[in-house]
């Protein structure tokens, strides 16, 4: 099979996130950088499927040079070779999105693997409209998967709001990962010294224009501190009282 998997660079979850001086974007100058959490189950499981049933796994990533950091750490886990989408101007999730459905519309692609989300803009969008812009089916917050390479058919169980969905679609397609779909494996140092010499291919995509636009990023205003009522039950009264006017809670 054809297995394409696509993955983001962002923001370390430890990081304390500052906004860039022109107040519309994160400021990525001091900040440690990973592979998106999400992509990683989607690397999981697009190498689950290479085990069965052979095959190639390709990851994909738009963005700059760094972006060659969170290939090699794909290509640590296992898989094939990358493709760095080359640009200084990533924007929106469209403009992201049509560069990689643009890479990837003469691929043959079987299946495309993304993250549910990446955690820098939270959007959720891009696996979805990539299927779109190449007009193929597509299972989004998948938590199971079934793939019958044979019949050309792929079960997904999808997680919804208090319960779960199943649903069939015909290869190719593109699914995107939620946790749960499966326990990502660490790179071993076998894996990460050969990722060193797998392929990563660069190719110059046509800028695509952004739909939307940012106008303000700001930080949620700094926590006030707490107060303390009391330490026995002479507190409680005060303490309802204050839920009550104040905090507007009971
Ligand atoms: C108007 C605008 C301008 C922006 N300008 C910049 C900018 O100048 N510089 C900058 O760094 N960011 C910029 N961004 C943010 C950038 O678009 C996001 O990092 C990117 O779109 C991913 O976030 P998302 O929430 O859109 O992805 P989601 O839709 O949440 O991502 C879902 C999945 O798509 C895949 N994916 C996401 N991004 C990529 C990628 N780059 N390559 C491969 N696969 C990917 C991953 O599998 C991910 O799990 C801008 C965003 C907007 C709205």
């Amino acid at each position: 099979m054809k297995l394409f998997v696509c993955v983001n660079q962002v923001p370390d979850t430890e990081t304390r996130v500052k906004v860039g001086q022109d107040g519309k974007t994160i400021d990525r100058s001091e900040i440690n950088l990973i592979l998106n959490p999400y992509d990683e189950f989607a690397v999981e499981a697009a190498l689950q499927l290479k085990d069965k049933n052979g095959g190639e796994v390709t990851y994909v990533s738009v963005g700059r040079d760094s972006n060659k950091e969170v290939l090699r750490k794909a290509l640590a886990m296992g898989g094939d070779k990358g493709i760095l989408v080359k640009t200084d101007s990533v924007g929106d999730s469209y403009s992201v999105a049509s560069m990689i459905a643009s890479a990837l519309k003469d691929s043959g692609a079987d299946m495309i693997f993304f993250g549910k989300q990446s955690i820098d803009y939270d959007d959720s969008a891009i696996g979805t409209m990539v299927a779109e812009m190449l007009g193929l089916p597509s299972a989004s917050v998948v938590v199971k998967l079934d793939v019958d390479e044979g019949a050309k058919k792929v079960v997904c169980e999808r997680e919804i709001e208090g319960g779960k969905e199943t649903v069939e679609m015909t290869i190719p397609c593109v699914i995107t990962a939620q946790k749960g779909l499966n326990e990502p494996r660490y790179p071993s140092l076998k894996g990460i010294m050969a990722a060193k010499s797998k392929p990563i291919q660069e190719v110059t995509p046509s800028a695509v224009d952004s739909l939307v636009e940012v106008t303000e990023m700001r930080k949620p205003p700094a926590k006030q501190a707490g107060k303390i009522l009391g330490t026995d039950k002479t507190a409680v009264p005060e303490l309802v009282r204050l839920l009550h006017e104040e905090a507007k809670v009971i």
